[in-house]
């Protein structure tokens, strides 16, 4: 039996977002129907309930930082049970045959994986819907354990700010010892300073906003750079293993790429597009200097994150939003006036 389901969604990339009662999938047998408690406001949503990437499919429900307790299983499901503190990330399924699938990165499956919102599903081909709704569910597969202790509201944000940048940390086996940089202080920056802090590297941040030092410095970053300031970008010329870009829009990396050392990696996780002005290769050769990009985590990841992160005590800095302030808060992201992610309190969510 299909559900009703109350969201919030964009009926277009013009409108605001607003209360809209919709229809999602009939559960199947390795299902888990989670009632959504919070749910955390990416710049991701923003960007596809806006059509910034094309190919958005309206009505867009957007929502892939969901936390939320078990309302039901299905018959096949072995890993939860009713009642169980659970999370559900940036994708619900993938098509578990092919190599990435495999080898248990099926964030990068062949098939692409199947969105949280925006996507289709792979049975039934019906458009999947995310978080900003009082219901949500998922095969068991895709389903993560929320750790015991972790405040459940400010865990949100793991579920994509929190794996997006433990994802290329880990790949690029940031540790003690290693130099990390960070690009520009918002969700996905303020989770990166703290994961990199806490798997013992020393951190810098790169920011335009001067004013977001105090903050850096209580988030992990023991060093602070305006990236606007030549002087002191010149200061820390060949110093860092890794750098992690969480620019949403179109920025000069070219500033950035000195700042590497013999061998460090730029990479990408904020801009989906175009890198302009014209990138130079002179620092890519003369320092065998690389340029990558990384797409959130699989979900072994984000459960080995999310279990760190409940040894260490890590959540997000949140500032916790009613539904109907979510239009507001979209303006305010824009701005980088969000310290450092919202989190909608699904209660707030009426007809
Ligand atoms: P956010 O909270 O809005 O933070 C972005 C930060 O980038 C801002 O706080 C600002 O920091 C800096 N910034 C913003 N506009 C800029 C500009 N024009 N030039 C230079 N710096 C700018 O966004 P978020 O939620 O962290 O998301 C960041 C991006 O990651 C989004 O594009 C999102 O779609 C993408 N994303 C990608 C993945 C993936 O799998 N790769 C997953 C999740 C999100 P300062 O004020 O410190 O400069
Ligand atoms: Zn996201
Ligand atoms: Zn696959």
């Amino acid at each position: 039996m299909t559900m009703k389901v109350l969201g919030y969604a964009a009926q277009s990339a013009k409108v605001p977002l607003a209360a809209f009662e919709f229809t999602r999938r009939s559960p199947r047998d390795d299902d888990v129907v989670v009632d959504v408690l919070y749910c955390g406001v990416c710049h991701s949503d923003l960007h596809q309930a806006r059509n910034d990437w094309g190919g958005s499919q309206y009505p867009v429900i957007p929502g892939h930082e969901v936390v939320g307790r078990v309302k039901s299983v299905g018959k096949n499901v072995t890993k939860f049970k009713a009642g169980d503190n659970v999370g559900i990330g940036c994708m619900v399924d993938s098509c578990r045959v092919c190599q990435p699938c495999q080898h248990g990165i099926e964030q990068y499956c062949q098939e692409g994986c199947v969105q949280t919102y925006n996507g289709f599903d792979r049975h039934d081909g019906l458009p999947t819907y995310g978080g900003y709704s009082k219901t949500i569910l998922a095969s068991e597969d895709f389903i993560l354990k929320m750790p015991d202790g972790l405040d459940l509201k400010g865990a949100a944000p793991l579920l994509c700010a929190g794996i997006t940048t433990w994802s290329p940390l880990r790949h690029f086996k940031v540790g003690k010892g290693s130099k990390v940089a960070v690009v520009g202080l918002g969700g996905l920056g303020h989770m990166a300073l703290k994961l990199a802090h806490a798997l013992g590297a020393d951190v810098t941040l790169f920011t335009r906003s001067p004013g977001k030092e105090d903050d850096a410095r209580r988030l992990g970053a023991q060093h602070i750079v305006i990236s606007t300031d030549d002087q002191q970008m010149k200061a820390v010329s060949g110093q860092f293993d890794l750098i992690i870009d969480t620019v949403p829009y179109e920025h000069d990396i070219n500033p950035y790429m000195p700042t590497l050392t013999l061998d460090g990696t730029l990479v990408f996780v904020g801009l989906l597009g175009d890198i302009t002005p014209v990138l130079s290769t002179l620092p890519l050769i003369m320092g065998r200097r690389s340029v990558t990009g990384s797409a959130i985590g699989s979900i072994k990841e984000t459960q080995e994150m999310l279990d760190f992160c409940g040894e260490h005590g890590i959540v997000s800095d949140i500032e916790m939003i009613k539904m109907p302030e979510i239009n507001d808060a979209y303006e305010r992201m824009i701005k980088s006036d969000v310290k450092y992610r919202f989190v909608i309190d699904m209660d707030t969510l009426q007809a």
